[in-house]
C-alpha cells in the first residue's frame, strides 16, 4: 500500500514527535483496530491517522494528478484507498472510537500541536 510495512514516513515521525512533545503515551499501528490507526490511544479511545496527500487524495495542491502513465492502474487504486478511509472511520465509530485524521500537508503547521491537544484532552 502507501508504505514499506513498518517503516515510518517523515509525516508520521512528525505528528509523534508532537504527541510525545504533549507527555501522551500511544501505540502504533494497531492491526486489530480498522484501518490500522497510525497512533492509538487506547484508554482515550481515540486514533490518529497521517494520510499520504496523493495516497489518501486529500484533493490538496500536494495530491498532484495521478500520473498520466497507467492510469487504469492508478485510478482504481487511488478510489479504493479512499473507500478503505471512510470504511474504517465508520468502523472505529461504530467501536466507539473518535479519529482525528492529519494530512500530509498539515504536520508543518505551527497549529498543528494545539491541533491534537485539543483532540487528545478534550
Ligand atoms: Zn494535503
Amino acid at each position: 500500500m502507501a508504505r514499506i510495512r513498518g517503516k515510518a514516513t517523515r509525516p508520521e515521525l512528525l505528528v509523534r514527535q508532537t504527541v510525545r512533545a504533549l507527555g501522551i503515551g500511544y501505540r502504533l499501528n494497531r492491526r486489530d483496530l480498522p484501518g490500522s490507526p497510525d497512533l492509538v490511544f487506547m484508554g482515550r479511545k481515540k486514533v490518529i491517522f497521517v494520510h499520504g496527500c496523493f495516497w489518501h487524495q486529500h484533493g490538496c495542491k500536494l495530491t498532484g494528478k495521478a500520473p498520466q502513465k497507467r492510469a487504469e492502474y492508478w485510478a482504481p487504486k487511488l478510489k479504493r484507498n479512499v473507500k478503505r478511509d471512510q470504511e474504517a472511520q465508520q468502523r472505529l465509530e461504530e467501536l466507539g472510537y473518535r479519529a482525528l485524521t492529519i494530512w500530509e500537508c498539515e504536520v508543518s503547521s505551527p497549529s498543528l500541536p494545539e491541533r491534537i491537544a485539543k483532540f487528545l484532552k478534550t
